[in-house]
């Protein structure tokens, strides 16, 4: 009979122990816990704390007894393991209740312990107000403040996805919410005007999002709050401080073991994920992942790849049916308010920092088909290879459809295709769910005439960056133009193009915009048929300029 020993309950421990038993029924199991609860649905904590998920119970998807139960698993919850012994296939562990240290061997050992929240040396920030929100019981406490009345201004340090959906949950119970961020945008894995959406999203809603500072030092301040000081000299008071500025491995129990880590200590596995121990595995948050586009190995701790590495290190666990990971790629999404945003694969940072040539394209599309009631307008950025047309990646912001959107290109991504099969994706339409020709289609066709030539274009960043080597033509009608204008624009409406050439100059780099894009390219169509070489098209037009600026 084997014997498997798994370290963490959660995601990828949790996968695994459940995959096992499915593999091996005659195994013995046996999950370690360090805190009360297994497999519970940490992405659902800030919802619990909004209100928006009402019933606390059902963040706990699993119960120590029902796993025993149904699944003949041992999970012994409030147990910390404090070591590993590869030499002799055992490990140390302490039962928190009793305070009994106890050894246990193994067959085959997986080590999923996750990670924490990285809590910055701030001065001051050992403050009862200030929190952070990884466990249940985080949970309870920042939501019984909440639910205790007292809680009317909250200061939440870092802009990344939990900070930002606190902020959201924070708002719903009717409290003023500053998001202080060190960066100059929210959301780092993402492109700056795809962020910008984000930062405008906010904003409508009445959250305080400041960008580019930095919490220097907490004080205490009136009623049991604090006060923390800025990097920039503003000082901000707030009754709850959530700090979420990153994670980091939970590897330090490791110290000894010989288990070789990473340089920001992630644990280093192979391709099957296994460590460079004997019969000792590893998954989750706390592993090193490669990086499919880059190569290169990164930490990329989301639920997905974690759940879905425990299911692969049970298998080469168990042996009879091994299995490779081949890495993270980083698709992820958030809902910000009504906005959602979502990614996958290279971003163009990403791309500048690892040598990758790229270009990118930015869309506008419908969600669905324009004439059917309701149909919203999303901001889709595609990336691909101008040397393969290979697409590297994909970002995408708007109030629905943006989830599939991203899904998709995840998977062409996956599948190594170019930006041509993009044009070639068949989808499923009827006009409540898309348009004849997909946004993700949209994209290729877009991308596709960029590398052909038909169409040039330059990023709102060109523009601000040397505006005096351009000359902005808007071509929008009079009527759009109201609701504002690049400065400097002269506006000369597609309609009228063909009649008023010669206000078009020959010797300086002609930049057209609409809106977002598709009556600028047909305007460069026409001005490309009557001889003028020297145009562009303003990648994601007026719009992409107008929230990134
Ligand atoms: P965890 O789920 O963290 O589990 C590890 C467990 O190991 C922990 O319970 C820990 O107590 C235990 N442990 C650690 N050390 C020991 C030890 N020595 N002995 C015994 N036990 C130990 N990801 C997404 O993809 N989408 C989301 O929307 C999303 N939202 C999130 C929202 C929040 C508030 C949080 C906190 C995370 C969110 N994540 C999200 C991230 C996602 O939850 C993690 O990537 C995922 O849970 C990682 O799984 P894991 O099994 O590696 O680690």
């Amino acid at each position: 009979m084997a014997k498997y020993l798994i370290v963490g309950g959660v995601a990828a421990g949790m996968s695994a122990a459940a995959r096992l038993r499915r593999l091996d029924e005659t195994a013995q199991i046996t999950v370690f816990e360090r805190g009360e609860y297994v497999s519970y649905a940490n992405c659902g904590l800030p919802y619990y704390i909004g209100d928006e998920i009402k019933e606390r119970e059902r963040l706990v998807v699993q119960t120590p007894e029902a796993l025993r139960e149904l699944m003949d698993i041992e999970v012994r919850t409030s147990n910390e393991v404090l070591a590993i012994d590869p030499a002799a296939q055992s490990l140390k562990a302490k039962d928190l209740k009793t305070g009994r240290e106890y050894e246990e061997t193994y067959d085959k050992l997986l080590l999923a312990p996750g990670g924490s929240p990285v809590k910055p040396p701030i001065p001051g920030s050992d403050h009862p107000a200030i929190h952070t929100l990884w466990t249940i019981p985080d949970t309870d406490t920042i939501r019984a403040m909440v639910d205790g009345g007292k809680v009317k201004k909250a200061l939440v340090v870092g802009a990344g996805f939990i900070g930002l959906e606190m902020a959201e949950n924070l708002k719903y119970r009717d409290i003023d919410v500053t998001v202080v961020e060190m960066a100059k945008q929210a959301m780092n894995v993402v492109d700056f005007e795809m962020a910008s959406m984000v930062h405008r999203e906010v904003a409508m809603h009445g959250v305080d999002l400041q960008l580019e500072d930095g919490v220097s030092e907490f004080t205490p301040g009136a009623n049991g709050g604090v006060v923390a000081k800025l990097s920039s000299g503003k000082t901000i008071e707030a009754d709850l401080v959530l700090l979420s500025i990153g994670v980091k491995p939970n590897t330090a129990f490791l110290a000894d073991s010989g288990i070789e880590l990473g340089k920001r200590g992630h644990i280093l596995v192979d391709d099957s994920l296994k460590t460079n121990q004997k019969d000792i595995f590893a998954a989750g948050d706390v592993i090193e992942v490669l990086h499919p586009l880059t190569r290169k190995q990164t930490a990329i701790p989301l639920a997905g790849p974690a759940n879905k590495q425990g299911r692969i290190a049970a298998d080469n666990m168990h042996g009879a049916k091994p299995r490779t990971y081949n890495g993270t790629m980083g698709t992820a999404i958030a809902k910000i308010f009504d906005l959602t945003i979502g990614m996958t694969g290279a971003s163009e940072k990403l791309c500048l920092s690892h040598d990758i040539p790229f270009d990118s394209v930015i869309i506008h599309p419908n969600d669905y088909a324009g004439y059917y009631p309701g149909a919203m307008k999303m901001c889709l950025k595609l990336l691909y290879s101008p040397e393969t047309r290979k697409v590297l990646g994909a970002q995408g912001t708007g109030y629905s459809g943006v989830d599939k959107r991203i899904d998709v290109i995840a998977t062409a991504i996956k599948a190594d295709m170019t930006v041509d099969d993009l044009t070639e994706i068949e989808h499923a339409y009827a006009p409540p769910y898309s348009s004849a020709k997909d946004p993700v289609n949209m994209a290729g066709f877009v991308a596709q005439n960029v590398l052909e030539g038909l169409i040039k274009t330059v990023k709102w960043t060109d523009i601000e960056t040397n505006p005096a080597e351009y000359f902005l033509l808007d071509v929008r009608t009079p009527a759009e133009c109201a609701s504002g204008v690049m400065p400097g624009s002269v506006n000369i409406p597609q309609a009228e193009l063909r009649n008023r050439l010669d206000e078009v100059p020959r010797d300086k780099k002609v930049v057209l915009y609409c809106r977002v894009g598709l009556i600028a390219y047909q305007a460069a169509r026409v001005l490309a048929g009557k001889g003028f070489d020297n145009v562009y098209n303003l990648s994601g037009g007026y719009e992409t300029w107008n929230v990134s600026v």
